[in-house]
């Protein structure tokens, strides 16, 4: 494939043109007696499947490829405007939304206007040769972000994209901690621990949320909070402010819980006596059967002796 001849400033003459790719010639081969030249990867190609000449069907090979010098010294002296320069027809789109010209008045478009069109694309105009030269430092072509955010940034707008990139590294101002950008709503709603939050249950108190759960298991007096009762079975959860009035309210229904806990308790203890003395009582006689039969086995012996 050639140079796109759009890219040339003043239209490329026929005799640059490949037949092949219909590009201006990118190092040109001549390939047979007439001077049929044609782009080095264009003709390598075709002849992977035909060895004639593209435009006089003349026979060639691989052998008889010969470089146009001449050509192609004359076609890199050629001006080329940059890959990156606006393309013709969106500047003429952008212009006559604000120039009329069939109106037959003059143009009145402002210069900054104008530079603003300019904005869209590299201005670097140049010898064909030089060209390569210019893409190395062009501030027009696109490179991936640095940070990773995935967009395509023009290399002259990195320095504008990384202050409004999503993975820019910012701090927290409530906990000074480092995060993406992306990131920093979420750690700020959900997770920071400086962040004031108003207390869950909502007693009208703001503080850091890493203290939060201390206040409620401590301090909050809307907090439920087990009744001292609880393990006598009272299942009333009073809000903390509330824990004495429901202790003096109760009073009655916390003793009568506690003395129906007493007397399960006590029923318990009785059964667990009672299986105690009986396993006790079962001990008792297989000890005193062991004694017997050790006193029969001792007055069996004397009797032998
Ligand atoms: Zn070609
Ligand atoms: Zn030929
Ligand atoms: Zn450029
Ligand atoms: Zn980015
Ligand atoms: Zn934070
Ligand atoms: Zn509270
Ligand atoms: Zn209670």
């Amino acid at each position: 494939m050639g140079f796109d001849p759009q890219l040339f400033a003043v239209k490329p003459c026929s005799e640059f043109l490949c037949t092949v790719c219909s590009e201006v010639l990118d190092k040109p081969m001549c390939v047979c007696q007439e001077g049929h030249t044609f782009c080095k990867a264009c003709i390598s190609r075709w002849l992977e499947k035909q060895q004639t000449c593209p435009t006089c069907r003349c026979a060639i090979s691989q052998a008889s490829l010969r470089p146009s010098r001449i050509v192609e010294t004359l076609i890199g002296a050629l001006d080329v405007c940059c890959h990156h320069s606006a393309k013709p027809n969106d500047d003429d789109g952008a212009h006559s939304s604000v120039c009329d010209s069939t109106s037959g008045q003059a143009c009145a478009e402002e210069p900054a206007a104008k530079r603003q069109r300019m904005d869209n694309g590299c201005s670097w105009m140049g010898a064909l040769r030089d060209l390569d030269g210019h893409l190395q430092s062009c501030g027009f072509v696109p490179d991936p972000c640095p940070l990773g955010c995935g967009a395509s940034v023009q290399r002259r707008k990195l320095e504008e994209h990384s202050m409004c990139c999503p993975k820019r590294r910012v701090e927290c101002e409530h906990c000074h901690e480092g995060m993406p950008y992306e990131s920093l709503e979420e750690h700020v709603a959900q997770l920071c621990p400086m962040y004031l939050v108003p207390c869950t249950q909502k007693c009208g108190q703001t503080m850091p949320r890493k203290q939060l759960s201390a206040h409620l298991s401590a301090d909050c007096p809307l907090q439920p909070v087990d009744c001292l009762f609880m393990a006598q079975g009272c299942t009333v959860r009073p809000r903390r402010q509330s824990l004495q009035q429901h202790l003096s309210d109760s009073a009655v229904e916390h003793s009568r819980l506690s003395t129906e806990r007493l007397q399960a308790l006590t029923t318990e203890m009785m059964g667990r006596i009672d299986a105690l003395s009986k396993r006790n009582a079962e001990l008792e006689g297989s000890i005193n059967g062991l004694k017997l039969q050790l006193m029969e086995s001792s007055r069996f012996e004397m009797f032998n002796v």
